[in-house]
């Protein structure tokens, strides 16, 4: 049973361990087609639960051999706030970890309650799942537990984010010819115009899914960020999937696309040939546009 993983390297987050609050079996509230994990049953409550002991005994033997970790990423094999003792972890942790940066990926599902919100609130940063904004959609893409309601998902968002002042992100996995249609791209975008969270990462099927479901190319999710408000601070996290090659952008072109949607440096090189990319360059020193950090990533936007 491994409960700590890593320490694994990232230009963005350094040197950081993952914690499995669930390493013996898939415990989770929804059976998402697009799951890395094996279909399971959906459960709202874990059945097998590992004490806060062992996982800080695990935590600590970790940490006493990498001395140099710079984040902390709580998640599970199924959902992190369905173990029962998430809040007192957290104190524990907390206690222990310095200046190590800690986050949590969440399907919230049970944001709406206080105790799941009061213990999000120990975390430096929280992630929250969001494929769908419409019953029928988290019906068929989340294959969520009987007991779990959109709307209060919705409205559980909301009543977090007015309290929790550090970074909240939202990931929008999308899957082709599930919640990729207009309709349900409108309801998101509706609800993240009110949400405002810190970030908006949206991507696709990276890995073996559960169940027979197809990713989007990289010019999908980038079609699909345009739909979205240009105000909303969306990044393209899935790449894995290019279809088309590098273009040329005039210096029109390249403030035209950028003022529509600020571009990652990852976005460049998918989309920019070698002459665009050096327009760009030009444009930065002549200060038209600006790198602005969101989250952790550095974004290309029109300087107003
Ligand atoms: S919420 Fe995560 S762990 Fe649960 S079914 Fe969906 S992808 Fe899998």
């Amino acid at each position: 049973m491994q409960i700590i993983f890593g320490p694994v390297n990232s230009r963005r987050f350094g040197k950081s361990l993952g914690i499995d609050l669930s390493p013996s079996k898939k415990q989770c509230n929804f059976d998402c087609l697009y799951c890395e994990l094996a279909p399971a049953p959906t459960v709202d409550a874990y059945d097998e639960v590992v004490s806060v002991e062992e996982i800080m005994k695990a935590l600590n033997n970790t940490l006493g051999e990498h001395q140099d970790i710079d984040a902390l990423t709580v998640t599970a094999n199924g959902e992190p706030t369905l173990y029962h003792h998430l809040s007192e972890l957290m104190d524990e942790i907390n206690k222990v970890k310095g200046t190590i940066k800690t986050l949590i990926l969440s399907n919230a599902a049970n944001i709406h309650e206080p105790s799941i919100q009061e213990a999000l609130q120990k975390f430096d940063t929280v992630k929250l799942s969001l494929d769908c904004a419409t019953p029928r959609c988290l019906k068929r893409l989340d294959r969520a537990h009987k007991s779990i309601d959109v709307e209060e998902i919705k409205s559980g968002m909301l009543s977090f984010k007015a309290k929790f002042s550090k970074p909240l992100i939202i990931e929008i996995l999308f899957v082709k010819g599930v919640n990729d249609g207009e309709e349900e791209i409108e309801a998101l975008n509706k609800y993240l115009l009110m949400l405002k969270p810190t970030r908006i990462d949206i991507g696709t099927i990276d890995r073996p899914p559960a169940y027979y479901v197809e990713p989007l190319a990289y010019e999908a999710l980038r079609k699909i960020s345009l739909k979205f408000d240009a105000n909303l601070p969306i990044y393209i996290a899935s790449r894995k999937t290019v279809i088309g090659e590098p273009s040329a952008y005039s210096r029109e072109d390249i403030l035209e696309t950028i003022k529509k949607r600020p571009l990652t440096l990852a976005d460049i090189e998918v989309l920019f040939d070698s002459a665009s990319k050096i327009r760009l360059k030009k444009l930065i020193d002549e200060k038209k546009i600006e790198i602005e950090n969101c989250a952790g990533y550095d974004f290309f936007v029109k300087n107003t």
